[in-house]
């Protein structure tokens, strides 16, 4: 008999229902992670989350060797593989005589929409083949159709869906109900199904001339969920103390920055919980609870895209689809792409994307309305940009973000926002400390003067505006008048 434990987006041993199901089986376990991305796919994995899952992967076969179980990494459609993995093991007990087989494959729980329609027809045929199929939670706080309105309606407002959703998580952590679990002393590994080795996945980026594009990703960020504790610590240490104003400040290490240690499932957020709930110091407790309240961004994110599984390509809110978006320029959209656009503000955050494979919050809240407000380029032009170059690229938290910079998605205020990138930087990066450090050719301005370089008659080497941000702000509010949407100042993701 043999348990397969399938490795999808849980890469980690501690907290890991799936995993511990398998051991308590009793039977030796087969740690199967399958890379699974059909040709045609809407949204193949983008090249900076290959980059990690390439390290994540590699660091999760580690932890498991050191356990005593092999990580069996396979490529195909995953209802194949898995087919063909029980079928592999099960030769090689007949061969050995020992007349063993497959019995159970056990996984957590993912909630995009391509993901819930294979897992779905997946379980159905292991069920119908005799074995068992179990799935667990595991990478929300709360599943998607488990908070609705008392209407048993979808939540599209942020703040009423968290009051509902943190109250139904105090009562199950009172009923000890979220106590995380520890990883397996020891994993009793299964023999007998061939591995692919890690390098034929062919995740790590091409080399341009001498230097890989994503070199310096790794001087910040260690994949694995070892390096997701250091982070965690790290976090702990500096960032909490002063999280709820600091979490807005690019020029400051204000967050966790365990984006993509939590897409690729290195930590759960249970764990996370568990620590935010358990933060016994009356000063740092806030500031936790609020770490915890971006937590359940994530999960509001993938309950909209769990109930409305189009709007990765289709806006949110149908009352939008007559917006007049603007013919796209090459140029123009290369400039705000690279950092290249006369805006210090938004080149800093796009360059800090191109060099770190992250960029703070509100800097993406910013490039995003440049994007979609300034030069009226469809949100998913960036949504796609992003996919391909952010670490914690994530369908859900992505299409969210997106929409709701764009305007067209889930809001508390159902009108139009358009930042200043020059009044945001003067407020945020109030001594230009972010800028100078993405944007060299402006190193030598000082203090907030640095948000305006063409007030100084210009710097040589860093480029002149593209755009007029006053008279586009004028066309974008011209271009919304005709849809008849009203128009507002600045506004704040994440916290509405
Ligand atoms: P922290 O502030 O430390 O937050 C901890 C965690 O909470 C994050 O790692 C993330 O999992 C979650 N979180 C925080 N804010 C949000 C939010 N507004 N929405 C959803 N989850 C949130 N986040 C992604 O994880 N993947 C994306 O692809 C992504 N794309 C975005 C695109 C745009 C245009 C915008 C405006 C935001 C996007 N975000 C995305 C949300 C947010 O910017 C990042 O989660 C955050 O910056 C990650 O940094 P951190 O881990 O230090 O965050």
């Amino acid at each position: 008999m043999a348990a397969i434990v399938w490795f999808r987006r849980d890469l980690r041993v501690s907290d890991h229902a799936a995993l511990q199901a398998a051991v308590a089986t009793g039977e030796p376990v087969i740690a199967l992670y399958i890379f699974d991305q059909p040709r045609g796919q809407n949204w193949r994995i983008g090249a900076a989350s290959g980059a990690w899952l390439n390290r994540s992967l590699a660091a999760l076969a580690k932890q498991l060797s050191a356990l005593g179980c092999e990580l069996i990494i396979r490529s195909g459609r995953a209802a194949r593989v898995i087919a063909s993995v029980c079928g592999e093991y099960d030769a090689a007990a007949t061969n050995q005589s020992s007349g063993e087989r497959v019995t159970a494959v056990f996984w957590h729980r993912l909630y995009e929409p391509d993901a819930v329609a294979r897992d779905t027809a997946i379980k159905a045929q292991l069920q119908a083949n005799g074995l068992h199929a179990e799935s667990f939670a595991g990478h929300m706080l709360n599943e998607p159709w488990t908070i609705k309105t008392q209407q048993r309606e979808v939540y599209r407002v942020f703040t009423p869906y968290w009051r509902n959703a943190w109250n139904s998580l105090l009562l199950e952590h009172h009923a000890g109900l979220r106590v995380p679990l520890a990883a397996p002393a020891a994993i009793r590994g299964a023999t007998g199904v061939s591995t692919l080795a890690l390098a034929a996945l062919k995740l790590t980026p091409t080399r341009p001339q001498n230097r890989p594009w994503d070199h310096a990703f790794w001087h910040e960020f260690c994949p694995g969920e070892v390096g997701a504790q250091a982070c965690i610590s790290q976090f702990q240490d500096d960032a909490l103390h002063h999280y709820q104003t600091g979490r807005d400040r690019p020029d400051r290490r204000g967050t966790s920055k365990l984006g993509p240690h939590l897409h690729f499932g290195e930590v759960s957020v249970n764990q996370l919980l568990a620590l935010a709930i358990h933060e016994s110091s009356a000063k740092l407790k806030p500031h936790a609870e609020f770490f915890v309240r971006e937590l359940g961004w994530r999960d509001f994110s993938h309950q909209l895209l769990f109930h409305f599984p189009q709007i990765d390509r289709k806006n949110l809110n149908k009352k939008f689809d007559a917006l007049p978006w603007a013919e796209v320029s090459a140029p123009m959209l290369k400039a705000w792409q690279r950092g290249r656009t006369g805006i210090p503000i938004i080149d800093a955050g796009m360059r800090e994307l191109w060099q770190t494979g992250w960029m703070h919050n509100r800097v993406r809240m910013l490039v995003a309305s440049f994007l979609c407000k300034n030069l009226r380029y469809h949100w998913e032009h960036g949504a796609r940009w992003f996919w391909n170059t952010l670490l914690d690229a994530d369908l859900a938290n992505n299409t969210q973000g997106w929409q709701w910079s764009a305007g067209t998605g889930a809001d508390a205020a159902p009108y139009f926002r358009i930042f200043n990138p020059v009044t945001q930087g003067e407020k945020f990066d109030p001594n230009g400390d972010y800028v100078r450090r993405f944007v060299p050719e402006l190193k030598h301005l000082s203090g907030a003067s640095i948000h305006q370089p063409w007030k100084l008659g210009g710097v040589s080497g860093y480029p002149k505006p593209i755009l007029d941000l006053a008279q586009t702000r004028v066309d974008a509010l011209a271009a919304f008048a005709k849809t008849k949407l009203a128009a507002t100042a600045d506004g704040e993701l994440g916290s509405d």
